[in-house]
């Protein structure tokens, strides 16, 4: 039976790991980080640190969906101490975070997704289709989340827009725009607008609109149960579990 740890266990996506794991017939849950105290209970048996280092040796495989200060924790002590495959799905790491992430795949198998959905690894590659293919469309992406939602846009917002400038060959550092607001002038031709929306308990939309003279295709996916983010990260783990040391996405474990 894989030992599952999860970091950031009393947050929305974490409590689903733990209910997720409950039904899972090849993984358990082996420990949860906490910080203060857990409000709730857990299955008998499970271990409950707020020792980082304890945590990552309690776990073969850890999931961590917490925060970006966390996550650095996390792997700060990974690196220096226990090393161990994990799956990341928090999202809003600075460019400073993300190299850590490459720099801990040297020592252990890490499995980076801002979405664990398989339908936005779908999404992501109808994108680029229609993006290279209709290159004289305007680009315009919009997502909406819940009101809690602490990073904007978001991870999945911010991926779809890179590979949409990625499949015409252009920089997305260069060519995004997050808000229009004014005077600001026509649209220029290769501007990729990325736009967020908050609201309510929406778990999240994203769609991507390509627009010409006469006609436009809009691309949507609608996330209606946070257990799909559960879920698909097990699913990862699963897989990361058997791999060597290395930086791996999403699209390397569903191999499509
Ligand atoms: P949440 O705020 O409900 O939970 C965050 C958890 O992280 C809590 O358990 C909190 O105690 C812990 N945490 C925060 N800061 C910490 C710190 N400094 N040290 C230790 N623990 C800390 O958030 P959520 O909705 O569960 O989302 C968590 C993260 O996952 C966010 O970054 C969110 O954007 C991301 N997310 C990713 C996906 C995906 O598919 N990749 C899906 C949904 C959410």
């Amino acid at each position: 039976m894989l030992g599952i740890g999860i970091f950031g266990a009393t947050g929305r996506i974490g409590k689903l790991l733990i209910e997720a794991l409950q039904k899972d017939k090849e993984a358990n849950l082996s420990c949860v980080y906490v910080r203060n105290e857990l409000q709730y209970s857990i299955p008998q048996g499970v271990l409950v640190t707020n020792d980082i280092s304890v945590f990552l040796e309690s776990s073969d495989l850890i999931i961590d969906f917490s925060s970006p200060e966390a996550t650095k924790l996390l792997l700060d002590m990974a690196i220096d101490k226990v090393q161990r495959p994990i799956v990341i799905g928090t999202t809003g790491l600075d460019k400073m975070q993300q190299d850590l992430m490459i720099v801990a795949s040297q020592k252990m198998p890490i499995l980076y997704a801002s979405n664990m959905s398989k339908g936005i690894v779908v999404l992501n590659k109808l994108a680029q289709i229609v993006s290279s293919t209709l290159k004289d469309s305007d680009i315009e992406i919009v997502e909406i989340h819940h009101r809690e939602k602490k990073d904007s846009p978001s991870g999945t917002a911010l991926r779809l827009a890179k590979s949409c400038a990625e499949a015409r060959d252009l920089d997305i550092n260069k060519v995004r725009i997050s808000g229009r607001d004014g005077m600001i002038g026509k649209r220029s031709k290769d501007e990729i607008a990325v736009m967020a929306l908050r609201g309510g308990d929406v778990v999240g939309r994203h769609s991507v609109g390509f627009y010409l003279d006469g006609e436009y295709i809009e691309l949507i996916h609608n996330a209606t149960s946070r257990m799909t983010f559960a879920n698909g990260a097990i699913d990862v783990g699963k897989w990361l579990i058997k791999q060597k040391n290395g930086f791996y996405s999403i699209e390397d474990a569903l191999r499509f």
